[in-house]
């Protein structure tokens, strides 16, 4: 697979770069290697679906930070594929850049193509506990969808033939008109007013859905979660949104991920952290404790001489990371519990053990550094 370059770099803006600059810098990127200008140049369209791919993550709040948090990763699909677009897509999605306002190209860029309409995006929360984050998991969920009407296609009409060519645009969709911008005098079209830019009347509408061309359905859906996803992210599923009136490209579906919280586990990043008590008995004389992780209870040795403290790694038993990069440890954090209550025997037990000088403190240099160990595990 080829590396992908920077969605900033692409559109040649800084990374605070405000909405509506990206805006202005796509619109240069997408007016120098649009394919009416570029003809037959395969390296100026791929620079073109870059740009456009760059915008849809940019120009979308969610998808941004995704990106900045995570890179490429954060903005792939469950299926493993990034949000990368087709023509159809591209003019179809950001009509607003290529048709909008007072934009002097309106018109020119949409010479040729075909409107093509996209249906709405739907959104679902999947709340994941700690294995299902740590390994990937495969759920399937109910959503409730538009899909295309069986009994017209999705065109609407009575039987899907109940329909007639729209006599005022000659079924074109669009009216041409000729405008004077900065460009000077150029050809624009617009939208037909008496069929809302279809080109095509419905004579006769679907008795199924009622010239919607769409029925909401019940469907159930599997997910791939992959490994090592987290709160706040968010997936999406090419086409499982729904279907627009009269027929189009289905919207995503979009996931977002939230993190069930464990009651013994606490994840950072790819690592879980664990707080174990052991008695003041064991840390001194050593010994050999159960702790929870992920995948079960696994043993751990306390060497004799234990310091409260102390910080257990547990390699690979942490969280696979999103970009492959390996997977995060546990750690085991290791507190030695004082007595809160004592017996009399055991007060005169610990009483004549006071002025022992092993039970005098003396830490050495390496355990003064404790706290600068911990606070670089965070
Ligand atoms: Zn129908
Ligand atoms: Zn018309």
């Amino acid at each position: 697979m080829m590396t992908k370059g920077d969605y900033y770099e692409i559109l040649g803006v800084a990374r605070d770069a405000s909405p509506e600059e990206i805006k202005k810098a796509y619109r240069k990127v997408a007016l120098k290697y649009h394919p009416d200008k570029n003809p037959d140049n395969k390296a100026a369209e791929e620079k073109f679906k870059e740009a456009a791919e760059a915008y849809e993550v940019l120009s979308h709040a969610e998808k941004r930070q995704q990106y900045d948090r995570y890179g490429h990763a954060g903005v792939r699909g469950p299926d493993g594929r990034g949000p990368e677009m087709n023509m159809e897509d591209i003019f179809s999605q950001f009509s607003d850049i290529f048709n909008g306002g007072n934009s002097p190209f309106e018109g020119f860029f949409r010479q040729g193509q075909q409107r093509v309409r996209r249906g709405t995006d739907l959104r679902i929360k999947l709340k994941l506990s700690l294995k299902e984050v740590a390994n990937g998991v495969e759920k399937k969920v109910k959503i409730k969808r538009y899909v295309t009407c069986d009994t017209c296609g999705g065109n609407g009409a009575k039987d899907g033939t109940a329909i007639v060519t729209c006599n005022v645009c000659q079924g074109t969709g669009q009216i041409r008109k000729v405008a004077n911008t900065i460009l000077g005098q150029v050809m624009t079209t617009v939208s037909c007013h008496a069929c809302y830019g279809e080109g095509k009347i419905i004579s006769a509408p679907c008795t199924t859905c009622h010239q919607e061309g769409r029925l909401l359905q019940e469907e159930v859906v599997n997910l791939q979660i992959p490994a090592g996803v987290s709160g706040g992210m968010q997936l999406s599923m090419t086409g499982k949104g729904n279907v627009p009136t009269r027929g189009g490209v289905p919207g995503n579906l979009l996931i977002l991920i939230e993190e069930k919280e464990d009651d013994l586990l606490k994840r950072k990043e790819t690592h879980v952290h664990y707080n174990l008590y052991i008695s003041f008995m064991d840390a001194a004389l050593g010994s050999e404790a159960e702790v929870p992780t992920i995948d079960g209870r696994v043993k751990v040795k306390i060497p004799a001489g234990t310091q409260s403290g102390k910080v257990l790694r547990l390699r690979g038993k942490g969280i696979r990371d999103i970009n492959g990069y390996g997977k995060g440890d546990q750690l085991v954090h290791v507190h030695v519990w004082t007595p809160q209550q004592l017996t009399k025997e055991e007060h005169e037990i610990l009483t004549s053990l006071k002025g022992a000088s092993n039970f005098t403190p003396n830490p050495s240099k390496k355990e003064q550094s404790f706290f600068d160990r911990v606070r670089s595990l965070f």
